[in-house]
């Protein structure tokens, strides 16, 4: 006997954005992720553009420490900013843009990088092709999610050395709001200890500090407190 349709289970993740668990919407079913990761992505690495100058100024000497003093410059080496340092410099931001355009140029047959000059041009000439081509990344290439995980990773470590920001959030478990189709969003759920809400990254659904405990219960599939048994 032969099973002429595919399973329910083998079937259902064709149907979903690569890159986030959002199902696609019927317009979408032939792309690898959906267009609002596409539309985030475009933004990141456009924002990346202007992070990376910011760097620089988190990077300048004599820059005054959290404390009100500047650093002492006779005693080398300073504690430098690791991170700023890292994202500016060799395998940093450019090379990783780079990468991910270099990448791309070979799945399109479109031949190896252009020479565009220093970090600054090749940063601007890397993002310009990259934001150009999202739209086909997202719709025809396979291993689009990939590349934009590095983009938001890129993009999250540059926006906190720059803002000099540590992420102190704690996650909280997994995001329990459905999307239309029914399927619960599943993103891991982060808080900071004094945030007001608690949002989600993926699916953007939120609860203020008064619907925690409604939110601590449906994420551990309990009945809401204060629900009638
Ligand atoms: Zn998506
Ligand atoms: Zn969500």
């Amino acid at each position: 006997m032969t099973d002429a349709y595919p399973h329910d289970d083998e079937q259902e993740p064709v149907y979903r954005c690569t890159h986030c668990p959002r199902l696609l919407h019927a317009d979408e079913l032939h792309r690898y992720a959906c267009r609002i990761c596409e539309t985030r992505a475009t933004e990141q690495v456009q924002a990346l553009h202007s992070l990376y100058r910011q760097l620089e100024t988190v990077l300048r000497p004599g820059k005054t420490t959290s404390t009100g003093r500047a650093p002492a410059s006779r005693t080398a080496p300073l504690p430098v900013a690791l991170q700023p340092l890292t994202l500016r410099g060799p395998g940093g931001i450019v090379s990783m843009l780079l990468g991910i355009e270099q990448r791309w140029r070979i799945q399109l047959d479109w031949g190896f990088l252009p020479q565009r000059g220093g970090y600054e041009a090749s940063l601007a000439g890397t993002v310009m092709v990259i934001a150009n081509n999202l739209p086909w990344a997202c719709d025809e290439y396979p291993d689009v999610a990939a590349d934009l995980k590095l983009i938001g990773s890129l993009h999250a470590q540059a926006s906190a050395a720059v803002s000099g920001e540590r992420d102190t959030r704690v996650p909280v478990g997994e995001c329990p709001a459905f999307d239309e189709g029914g399927a619960p969003c599943g993103q891991q759920l982060k808080v900071s200890p004094w945030a007001m809400v608690i949002r989600c990254g993926s699916c953007g659904a939120q609860w203020r500090r008064d619907e925690w405990l409604r939110l601590g219960a449906a994420m551990r599939g309990l009945p809401l407190p204060g629900a009638a048994a």
